[in-house]
């Protein structure tokens, strides 16, 4: 099995791309996309293919932390063709806006349905060490700064209240007859991410940004892990 921390290790990053982080994730037994590298746009559609449609293209670099603003993110692509056609203009606008970043390529995964967007993360801060982020997904989190804080490691009580303490609970409870979030699946994947970051003291950053929380589960569509300096 890859080891994805050794890999960016040996390349001199501290950014792991998504497809690496995912990777890490998922042994940690967190739920995340499945995410392939695909290295053509032929490649590609035949990973698409074996996933089933539609499926979600992006752009894999460690030279890239936010995907969508240099064009690296296709949604809802629903065939062969889409998916070829989208390998071309993910490759083309990446290197574009950042003409020095090398490219490994596009990670194919399947396209998830919608859910309400939150946001998991971790922090290294000087003093207390990792510390754990909770906060609604979109502008939420970027805008209204609506976000609950705790120091890792978490127990189960601080994952109950993190997700609580936010001004925007009250859309995880459901209102006006929409079905509420599960709150269960999010306190476990907190706990989960909690005891990742105990026993991975090198990873400095994480973000599951977005995490899709159904009324039955919740799964991380995206992910970035940043290593601490060596
Ligand atoms: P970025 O690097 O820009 O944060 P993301 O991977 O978060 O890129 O993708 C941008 C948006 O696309 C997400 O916020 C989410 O709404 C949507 N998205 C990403 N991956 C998936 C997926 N597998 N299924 C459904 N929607 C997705
Ligand atoms: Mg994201």
């Amino acid at each position: 099995m890859s080891d994805p921390i050794a890999t960016a290790r040996a390349a001199g990053r501290t950014l792991l791309t998504e497809v690496e982080s995912k990777e890490l994730l998922h042994n940690a037994g967190i739920r995340v996309t499945q995410a392939r590298l695909a290295t053509s746009a032929d490649e590609a559609a035949s990973i698409a293919a074996e996933f089933g449609f539609p499926v979600v293209l992006k752009v894999v670099s460690g030279d890239i932390a936010h995907k969508s603003d240099v064009g690296g993110v296709e949604l809802g692509l629903a065939d062969a063709g889409a998916v070829r056609a989208a390998y071309d203009r993910i490759m083309a606008s990446a290197k574009q806006a950042v003409p020095t970043a090398k490219i490994d390529g596009v990670s194919v995964q399947q396209m998830a349905t919608p859910g309400t967007e939150v946001i998991v993360g971790l922090t290294t801060d000087a003093q207390f060490g990792p510390v754990m982020m909770f906060g609604l997904g979109g502008i939420m989190v970027e805008v209204l700064k609506d976000v609950a804080f705790r120091i890792v490691p978490l127990e189960q009580r601080d994952a109950k209240q993190i997700i609580r303490e936010i001004k925007g609970f009250p859309v995880l409870e459901g209102f006006r007859g929409k079905p509420g979030a599960d709150l269960s699946a999010l306190e476990s994947m907190i706990l989960q991410v909690s005891e990742f970051a105990a026993s991975h003291p090198e990873v400095a950053e994480l973000d599951l940004n977005p995490v899709f929380a159904y009324p039955d589960g919740a799964i991380a569509v995206d992910a970035r892990v940043v290593l601490a300096a060596e």
